[in-house]
């Protein structure tokens, strides 16, 4: 039989990703008690968990990265029915100690006319706020593109963004072409379609580039952004389901000691990440022996993983995130 990737990698056992920490001018100092890190120059204001240059922490391909490790199985990790083989999500937590700039997402459309596969729709998942804390998620009622350009010119486009107060446990959803500024007092777990395109249309003065005419050509005045509310289901919390993500909080109890992970119809079995909210975890499979889940780490759950159950080893809150594909419409 020739070697292919399907029968070397028939099976791909879970893995841990291990986080990256990104500087940014807004960003912490200091990330205990979600981070054992200090950051010695520049603040950190995201930890990604998934992104191309993670490495892998455990299994017999461990120290490549993500990105490497997409390009080499895509199969094994995305299933026989992702449309394309590269990583489809990012997810990363953000640390913000000042607001974010006030900045816009392209569409997959708009994505693709400047040469990048994807747009990025976002979602936000409370994991701690202060009293007070909120975020903008796109444009008030009323509010024109004119309004949007002499705001940005003026200084005063806060006052046309839709602010929303957040607490522990709300899911915002930021779809592309919706203007938006995460601000300071909340800690959150941000899903999105894996794409660098940020266009920047106010940034309170700090120096850094602005995009003005690209986010003017991405921002739409109406979008779908905004709270999400969570659907309880039997055996699981949906927290978003949208056209590119599904972001779901598991039940792991504790008296069971274990939860099986897998889908109903093994042959439809994608890729999913889980992530500690809280708490620690350990998966534990005859096929790979066991991989520990850290708080607010990653563990990457191959299409092909063999069956595992899921334990709590200290009170885990996980969630389970997995790509989507949008229903083709060209
Ligand atoms: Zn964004």
């Amino acid at each position: 039989m020739p070697v292919t990737e399907r029968n070397v990698f028939a099976a791909m056992a879970p893995f841990r990703v291990e986080p990256r920490f990104v500087g940014r001018v807004w960003g912490w100092k200091d990330l205990h008690p979600w981070y054992d890190r200090t950051a010695k120059d520049e603040p950190i204001g995201e930890v990604w968990l998934t992104g191309d240059d993670c490495a892998v922490a455990t299994g017999p391909h461990a120290g490549k990265t993500l990105g490497e490790i997409f390009a080499e199985m895509p199969r094994a990790m995305l299933g026989e029915n992702a449309p394309s083989g590269d990583s489809p999500l990012l997810i990363k937590v953000i640390l913000a100690r000042e607001k974010l700039s006030v900045q816009v997402h392209p569409d997959d459309r708009l994505a693709r006319k400047y040469g990048e596969p994807r747009g990025k729709t976002e979602c936000w998942y409370v994991l701690a706020a202060e009293a007070g804390a909120q975020v903008a998620a796109g444009l008030k009622a009323g509010v024109t593109m004119d309004a949007v350009k002499a705001g940005i010119e003026g200084g005063t486009l806060e006052e046309s963004l839709k602010m929303l107060p957040v607490h522990a446990g709300d899911m915002i959803y930021v779809d592309a072409g919706t203007v938006h500024a995460i601000w300071p007092g909340s800690v959150l777990l941000e899903t999105q379609q894996n794409c660098d395109l940020t266009y920047r249309m106010y940034d309170y003065g700090r120096g850094r580039e602005l995009h003005i005419e690209k986010s003017l050509e991405a921002a739409r005045l109406k979008t779908k952004a905004g709270k999400v509310m969570a659907k309880v289901l039997e055996d699981r919390t949906v927290l978003v389901e949208g056209e590119y993500f599904c972001v779901e909080r598991i039940p792991v109890e504790v008296s069971r000691s274990s939860t099986s992970l897998r889908r109903e119809d093994e042959s439809k079995a994608g890729l999913a990440y889980l992530f500690a909210a809280e708490g620690t975890g350990r998966l534990a499979s005859a096929g790979f022996g066991t991989v520990e889940l850290p708080a607010r780490g990653i563990v990457a759950v191959p299409a092909s993983s063999p069956v595992f159950a899921i334990q709590d080893t200290g009170g885990l809150d996980l969630i389970r995130i997995t790509p989507r594909w949008p229903e083709k419409t060209e």
